[in-house]
């Protein structure tokens, strides 16, 4: 019997294109084929360049740019079943989390279109200065160039989007290479933006070679600005060689959270357990270290570890998933192999250590001393570790002992105390009661130290992709 794979095209230039071969894209959980993508690489990158740069030669006006933005919000309403499947095919997220991203993707659109409607310069207080009398001047906000935007796999949609509606807000025509696990939710984004009225050229999807494409992308005068999400190492190097573009770093973490003996331990072991493995841990944000002060250590585990265990963890497809598998056997090899070094260093793991096919059991270890990997690097895994600390300048230090810096956490009732930690804490965000993946799509965000150099959330991020230009005027 012929069996039919689904196969999608690229967008160059407003037409849907084939390269005559093909990537597939498989399920992470049951490695059966999902659909396949064409395979392009430095041609079809250098062609997408050419239609984003003629494209922004015709501008499109704020109110279309805008229309444009609250249509695609709409559609991703009317298609949200749809759109979350689509996520969770590819990406293995459990269907749970995916309709939250699909939702959240249609926040990120709402909020750019916002933005679209409001770009404006300011003006400049010219008389405040002597040189400046008798003169009137403003800044007008100009799209930076034609960006190009590489995503990772975690939030195939939502973080395409994070990239793709504020470029559309700024005025920038943009070339999208988004992971090669999970293209799906980015091409279906590229179809919703084509059904909205985006004029050719706009947006331009690609997927292949990564560094054939980046390569392109670097090398490339006419593209003024790369926004980049996905891993520290990958990310650093695209800047250290695109020296004389701007280059906006979205990356890892290695998220902590301190849990203080004065705080309500039923609310932070709900909040921790389910942030702590919720996309099998592959979050930016997702919890990762835990530290509790002393007092409340055994009350803290009384009550997260029975939250952990009634997780259930299986195939994504099924509605009461909440641990799906992580991306592919590399990971899963890795995240096992770190889980058994935190042991041979001594730490002992209460919960899981395991894996049942593709998916690892959560896993909650004990006694992590600090430079096991599991302590100071980013698992992205659904793996949590729970450490006692004394006093809460440790605490303090223990959470700053790593590389990354994108958002930390504490739960407390003391709000001085609380406080006190956010200004203490190097991280880009800092959430009180609440877990520090907890991220709205309009709040800034965005790393310290390892963890980036920008801000997202479609007012920020439009920022990055403006620049500004002074108008005097002599009276
Ligand atoms: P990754 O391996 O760094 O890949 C991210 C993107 O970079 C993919 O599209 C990848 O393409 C591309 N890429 C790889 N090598 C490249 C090169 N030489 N030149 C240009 N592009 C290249 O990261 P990932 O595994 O997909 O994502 C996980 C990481 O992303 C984690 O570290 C996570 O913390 C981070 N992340 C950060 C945020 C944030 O907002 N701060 C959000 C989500 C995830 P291929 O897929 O084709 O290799």
């Amino acid at each position: 019997m012929a069996v039919t794979t689904l196969e999608k095209r690229l967008l160059v230039g407003g037409e849907w294109v084939e390269t005559g071969e093909w990537i597939e894209v498989r399920s992470p959980y049951s490695g059966d084929i999902v659909a396949r993508v064409p395979k392009a690489g430095a041609d079809e990158a250098r062609r997408a360049v050419d239609a984003a740069e003629q494209a922004m030669a015709d501008p499109l006006p704020a109110h279309k740019r805008a229309e444009i933005l609250v249509r695609v919000a709409g559609y991703l309403g009317k298609r949200h079943e749809e759109v979350a499947q689509t996520i969770s095919a590819e990406a293995g997220k459990p269907m749970k989390a995916a309709r939250v991203e699909a939702a959240r993707a249609m926040s990120t659109y709402t909020f750019a279109a916002v933005e679209a409607r409001k770009l404006a310069g300011d003006m400049v207080p010219m008389d405040a200065s002597q040189a400046g009398e008798g003169k009137l001047a403003f800044t007008l906000r100009r799209p930076i160039g034609v960006i190009g935007a590489i995503s990772p796999f975690n939030f195939p949609l939502n973080l395409v989007a994070h990239k793709i509606a504020p470029a559309l807000a700024a005025g920038c025509a943009v070339v999208l290479k988004p992971a090669s696990q999970t293209p799906l939710s980015a091409l279906l984004l590229a179809e919703l933006e084509h059904e909205a009225g985006l004029p050719p050229g706009w947006l331009n999807v690609l997927t292949g070679p990564a560094a054939e494409i980046g390569d392109v992308l670097v090398e490339d005068e006419r593209v003024k600005l790369i926004t980049f999400t996905g891993s520290s190492g990958v990310g650093w190097a695209l800047r250290e060689r695109a020296a004389r573009k701007k280059v906006a770093l979205e990356l890892g973490n290695a998220t902590p959270v301190i849990v203080e003996a004065d705080a309500d331990l039923d609310e932070a072991a709900t909040k921790l357990a389910a942030n702590g493995f919720s996309f099998a841990g592959q979050s930016c944000i997702s919890v990762q270290r835990i530290y509790v002060q002393r007092d409340a250590y055994d009350g803290f585990l009384e009550r997260f570890l029975p939250r952990v265990e009634a997780l259930q963890a299986g195939d994504p497809a099924d509605e009461d998933t909440d641990v799906g598998p992580v991306i592919d056997d590399d990971a899963r090899k890795r995240i096992l192999e770190w889980v058994e070094e935190a042991r041979a260093l001594g730490a002992e793991v209460l919960s899981g250590g395991d894996a049942d096919g593709s998916v690892i059991r959560p896993t909650v270890i004990a006694g992590a001393p600090k430079d096991a990997k599991v302590s100071c690097e980013e698992v992205f895994g659904p793996v949590v570790t729970v450490s006692a600390y004394d006093a809460f300048d440790e605490a303090i230090e223990l959470a700053n002992g790593t590389r990354y810096g994108l958002q930390a956490g504490i739960f407390t009732a003391d709000v001085r105390r609380a406080l006190d930690a956010a200004q203490r804490l190097e991280f880009g965000g800092v959430t009180v009661n609440e877990a520090p993946t907890f991220r709205a799509d309009q709040m800034p965000y965005g790393g310290v130290k390892d963890s980036g150099t920008t801000r997202e959330g479609p007012a920020y991020a439009v920022r990055e992709m403006t620049e500004e230009r002074i108008v005097v005027l002599q009276l």
